[in-house]
C-alpha cells in the first residue's frame, strides 16, 4: 500500500515536473501536468470568522493544489448538493465545514464510496462519524479550552477589580449569550467559561442566557433585551464569539456604558480584526484567539497529501496528529496588555 502510494507519487511528481509546475494549469485528472483539485464546502461564506479561514486556505494552496470553494449558505440539503458535484467532478479531496455537523456521517459515506479523502473544517464531527473511514479528518481547536480561558479573562477582572461586585454580594451576576446551538463551540464554550470562574472560588448567578446565532446584529438586540429587563444588575457578558461581544458593545453603548465610569466587562472568542480594535479601545475586555490562519494551513496542506495519497505524518504535514485522525490548534488568551503585540 505505501509502496504503490510511494511509485504514484513518484509518477506525479514526474508529470507535475514534466507538466511545467503551473497551479493554473491543465486541470482535468491525474497526470498530464495537473495539479490535485480540492473541494471546499463552507458552512455559510458571510460568517466573519471562516471569512479568515477561507484566506487563509486560499492563501496557503498556491501552488500546491487548485481549488473550488463553495458557499453553503447555512443549509445542509445545499451543502450537500454541492458535495455531489464535487464527487461528480473527481476532486481528489474535499474540505468540508458543515453546516449541521451530524450531517458529517452521510457526507463521509458518500465521499468514500468515491474514495476522496475528507478534512473536516471548525465544525467536529461526531465521534462515531469520524470512525466510519482512515482517510477522514478533522481539523479545529478545542472547544472547552477557549471556554476556560474566555472565563479565566473575567476572573483577573474580577479579583483585581472589587467594584466589578456592583451589589456587593460577592457573587458574579452574568449573561451569556451563545452561538448557534448543538455547535460544539456554543455548547462547550458556555459551560466551560462559566466552570472556570466557578474554580476560581466566585459564586455565579445567571441572569439570562440566549442565543444569538454568532451574529453580531442578533447578539446587540438580546444585549438590549437583557438590559432592558435587567439593567445594572448584570456584571459581566460571556459571548461565544467576537461578533456577539460587538454587538453587546454596540448595545451596552446605546445604554450609555464606556463612558463616564460606566463600564461593563465583556469576553468573546476569536480575535478578529474588529475585536482586536474594541481590546485597544477598552471596549472589550477579552477575546481567545481563534486561530484562523494555521486552521486554514493545515486543512489545505492536510487536503492536498491526501490528495496525492501520501502518507500523513507529522513531518510530512508540519501539524501534531492525534489519535490518527485530529489536528488541534491551540487557543492564546489575549487581553489589552498583550494584543498589541499580536499583529492580525
Ligand atoms: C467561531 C465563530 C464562528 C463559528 C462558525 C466558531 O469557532 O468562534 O465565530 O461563527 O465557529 O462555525
Ligand atoms: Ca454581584
Amino acid at each position: 500500500m505505501k509502496k504503490i502510494a510511494s511509485v504514484m507519487l513518484a509518477t506525479a511528481a514526474l508529470a507535475f515536473v514534466l507538466g511545467g509546475c503551473s497551479n493554473e494549469g491543465n486541470d482535468e485528472g491525474l497526470g498530464g501536468g495537473s495539479t490535485n483539485k480540492i473541494g471546499v464546502a463552507i458552512y455559510k461564506f458571510e460568517d466573519t470568522f471562516m471569512i479568515a479561514v477561507r484566506k487563509s486556505i486560499e492563501k496557503n494552496a498556491s501552488g500546491i493544489a487548485k481549488l473550488d470553494i463553495t458557499d453553503s449558505q447555512n443549509s445542509q440539503p445545499t451543502q450537500n448538493s454541492k458535495i455531489d458535484a464535487f464527487l461528480s467532478k473527481k476532486m481528489n479531496a474535499l474540505i468540508v465545514n458543515p453546516v449541521d455537523r451530524t450531517a458529517a456521517g452521510v457526507i463521509i459515506d458518500k465521499a468514500k464510496a468515491k474514495d476522496t479523502p475528507v478534512v473536516f473544517l471548525n465544525r467536529e464531527p461526531l465521534p462515531e462519524d469520524m470512525k466510519k473511514w482512515d482517510k477522514v479528518y478533522y481539523v479545529g481547536a478545542k472547544a472547552e479550552e477557549s471556554g476556560t480561558m474566555s472565563g479565566q479573562i473575567i476572573v483577573d477582572y474580577w479579583n483585581r477589580h472589587p467594584e466589578a461586585d456592583k451589589n456587593g454580594d460577592n457573587v458574579l451576576q452574568y449573561v451569556m449569550l451563545k452561538g448557534e446551538p448543538g455547535h460544539q463551540d456554543a455548547e462547550l464554550r458556555t459551560q466551560y467559561s462559566i466552570q472556570a470562574v466557578e474554580d476560581a472560588g466566585i459564586r455565579v448567578e445567571k441572569l439570562e442566557e440566549d442565543t444569538a446565532m454568532w451574529v453580531r446584529e442578533k447578539a446587540k438586540e438580546k444585549m438590549a433585551s437583557f438590559l432592558e429587563d435587567k439593567g445594572d444588575k448584570i456584571e459581566a457578558v460571556f459571548a461565544n464569539n467576537d461578533d456577539m461581544a460587538l454587538g453587546a458593545i454596540d448595545a451596552l453603548k446605546e445604554a450609555g456604558y464606556f463612558t463616564g465610569d460606566k463600564y461593563m466587562p465583556v469576553v468573546g472568542v476569536d480575535a478578529t480584526a474588529p475585536a482586536l480594535q474594541a481590546l485597544k479601545q477598552g471596549t472589550m475586555l477579552g477575546t481567545v484567539l481563534n486561530d484562523s490562519d494555521n486552521q486554514g494551513k493545515a486543512a489545505v496542506l492536510l487536503a492536498s497529501l491526501l490528495a496525492k495519497g501520501s502518507e500523513i505524518t507529522k513531518e510530512s504535514l508540519g501539524f501534531e496528529i492525534t489519535d490518527s485522525q485530529y489536528i488541534w490548534i491551540p487557543y492564546q488568551k489575549l487581553t489589552k496588555e498583550n494584543a498589541t503585540s499580536y499583529k492580525k
